[in-house]
């Protein structure tokens, strides 16, 4: 690890951890799982939130900034974000993947909002639901498997399904904070140049596939499938989806030894 990433990682494992502890604050005052709430309120809390702090130095007046920036961005969100559930299509799909007891899935909410560079990235909610932003390729699913845009459509369905690992991974972990401080660190290390995707033959050496690799593992498998049913056990998406269908966190998940 150089320098700079030994100072960087730690900081942005704990920037995820802080805004996953707010996220799961906001989700005790305001979460309704009944009612969906849409992107516009999780996201106008993280401004919020993320404005009292770079304006804390002025005193009260920075939760007035705070509140202020939180509405303007919800109204923003709310106006410019499209989201929905899951269609019927894309649940029985994921469940061929996730299993048919990932109740979870009731939970997905998916956007057109992207990150960075228009990245897709998945968080939790403040209304107990998770968002998966597909940026682009939000409008891509709609196209359906065959006909036009049926290729546009496969390539979002792939990354769909690496974002709905993401999704299970927030189900499965001890909490909002430990997943997104982990997935923040992962951002960092990607941001300096290290491929945190990469699935390599690990097995042995006493590593375990992180955050990304276990999605990359997951949406390559269902990339390549040819028929239905799960990974053969070679294959390092076995481990990652029995931990899931086993209702545990596939964090300490090895590769097997002919692990690609
Ligand atoms: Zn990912």
């Amino acid at each position: 690890m150089t320098g700079l990433a030994a100072i960087a990682v730690p900081v942005g494992r704990l920037y995820g951890r802080v805004l996953g502890w707010v996220i799961a604050c906001a989700a005790r005052i305001v979460g309704d799982r009944r009612k969906p709430l849409g992107p516009a309120r999780t996201l106008g809390v993280v401004v919020g939130v993320h404005i009292v702090v770079l304006s804390i130095w002025m005193g009260p007046p920075a939760l007035i900034a705070g509140l202020v920036s939180a509405t303007v961005t919800a109204i923003v969100v709310g106006r410019t974000v499209t989201w929905r559930t899951l269609t019927a299509d894309e649940l029985a799909l994921a469940r061929t993947v996730f299993g048919d007891d990932a109740d979870w899935l009731g939970r997905v909410v998916v956007t057109d909002l992207s990150g960075m560079n228009g990245r897709a990235f998945t968080v939790p909610g403040i209304d107990g639901r998770v968002y998966c932003n597909l940026g682009d390729r939000f409008t891509q699913l709609a196209a359906g498997p065959t006909g036009p845009g049926a290729e546009a459509n496969s390539a979002a369905t792939r990354l769909l399904v690496h974002e709905l690992a993401h999704a299970a991974q927030i189900a499965y972990a001890p909490s909002a904070s430990a997943f997104l401080g982990e997935a923040a660190a992962l951002q960092v290390r990607y941001s300096l140049g290290e491929n945190v995707y990469a699935v390599t033959p690990l097995a042995g050496s006493g590593a375990r596939l992180n955050l990304e690799q276990q999605a990359t593992a997951v949406d390559t498998w269902f990339a390549h499938r040819r028929k239905p049913g799960g990974p053969p056990t070679s294959d390092p998406a076995a481990a990652v989806l029995a931990a899931w269908h086993s209702g545990r966190s596939a964090s300490g998940s090895r590769p097997p030894r002919s692990g690609v």
